[in-house]
């Protein structure tokens, strides 16, 4: 499935620290949990989609990655 959808976290942000946040999106399910538990505000799920928003601010805690039903997170 082609990406439609900015997955890096934002545009213009190249000077700062990129994302490493990546969503597989042939395995999402788009159950929205990955936004309920991230405490950053990382993710955003709307309208039967899941999105990187806040790339930058991940801290690498790997909470999205333990809670995603779909192994479809990658961090690093
Ligand atoms: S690793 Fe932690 S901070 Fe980064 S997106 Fe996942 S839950 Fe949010």
């Amino acid at each position: 499935m082609a990406l439609e959808f900015d997955n890096s976290g934002g545009a213009g942000d190249r000077e700062e620290k990129p994302s490493p946040v990546k969503i597989d999106y042939d395995l999402c399910e788009a159950t929205g949990v990955c936004e309920s538990v991230c405490p950053e505000d990382v993710l955003l799920h709307r309208e039967g989609f899941t999105q990187v928003v806040k790339g930058q601010a991940c801290t690498e805690c790997w909470i999205c990655v333990d809670n995603c039903v779909a192994s479809a997170i990658t961090i690093g």
